[in-house]
């Protein structure tokens, strides 16, 4: 997940320990100033994952916590929830919500727009949701396109986060292209193109999201870091009755990014999601590749102490 909160949200998970600082947060910095505060840490190189903990004496969890997100999603990693164990609400938002893009993310802002979720006797509230590029979770194993991070925390600062994986409708792109055909409006040499396609795509139970269609047609326009702008009207009824409809993968993890901060309940949704390949391709655009690496299965070492006790071993 992206680390935006405030910082008085973080600090209830790790002040105590590595006294954060309330200046340099994302919100408060938007609050005081209107601007969008661009992270610092990546996803390459001397700022990426591998490199995390070195960047801030703060993100020591980083290359130590031993319950660090994200994980292959595998039997024995997680318990399951029904539906019926939470109670999910995200109201829908006529008016449109701000969409930023963090350097490292962009994120459609929430906070205080009454979005709730009850789970297991806490109520959090919605703070935003942001996206990852490629899914940040496996699936058993598998990648998916990109996930949704749903953000939400408690009073007392506890955090949750559903993570939803999303793919590209190709089954759209395969209707238009043969609808195109049937009219012959397709051009010379597609032809091959929409057999091929048709008689290779696998099925899929994604259901269509309207409302994250709706925020991305405005990705284009916050391609800069520390640019934001208005979503269109999002309507969240579909969005919550689509995820409502499976169920959630549970564990106890980590942020995934910077400070890497532990007893992050995460709910991963069973259903997937999917909007258009366009889409897909223009989110793609902005956001890069933003995940981190796999880390290992909860309770082992954390996979870089692991990497260097066996480099160390082979010296
Ligand atoms: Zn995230």
């Amino acid at each position: 997940m992206q680390l935006i909160q405030k910082t008085y949200i973080l600090g209830a998970l790790v002040a105590p320990v590595l006294g954060f600082c309330g200046s340099h947060t994302h919100l408060s910095a938007r609050a005081e100033e209107g601007e969008v505060k661009i992270n610092t840490f990546g996803y390459f190189g001397s700022i990426g994952p591998e490199n995390w903990a070195a960047l801030d004496a703060a993100n020591s969890l980083c290359a130590t916590g031993t319950r660090q997100s994200p994980i292959n999603m595998a039997d024995g990693q997680f318990h399951m929830l029904s539906a019926s164990d939470i109670t999910l609400e995200m109201p829908d938002q006529p008016e449109g919500a701000e969409f930023e893009n963090l350097g490292t993310t962009v994120e459609v802002v929430l906070e205080g727009k009454g979005g709730k979720l009850s789970l297991a006797g806490v109520e959090y509230e919605l703070k935003q949701f942001h996206i990852h590029h490629p899914s940040e979770h496996l699936d058993n194993g598998t990648s998916v396109e990109m996930e949704v991070h749903n953000v939400f925390e408690s009073a007392d600062g506890q955090l949750a986060v559903i993570g939803v994986y999303l793919e590209s409708d190709l089954g759209s792109l395969v209707n238009v292209a043969t609808r195109a055909r049937r009219q012959e409006a397709l051009p010379a040499g597609t032809t091959n193109f929409t057999i091929m396609a048709s008689s290779a795509l696998p099925e899929t139970d994604a259901i269509l999201s309207p409302m994250l269609e709706t925020v991305f047609e405005k990705v284009d326009e916050i391609a800069a870091p520390g640019s934001k702008v208005t979503t269109g009207s999002l309507v969240f009824s579909e969005y919550i009755a689509a995820l409502m409809s499976g169920g959630f993968q549970s564990y106890s993890g980590s942020l995934t990014t910077p400070p890497c901060s532990e007893g992050v309940n995460w709910l991963v949704a069973t259903q997937r999601l999917k909007v258009s390949p366009a889409a897909v391709r223009r989110v793609s655009s902005v956001v890069k590749f933003n995940s981190r690496i796999t880390q290992n299965l909860l309770g082992e070492p954390n996979i870089l102490n692991f990497a260097t006790v066996n480099s160390a071993a082979q010296a």
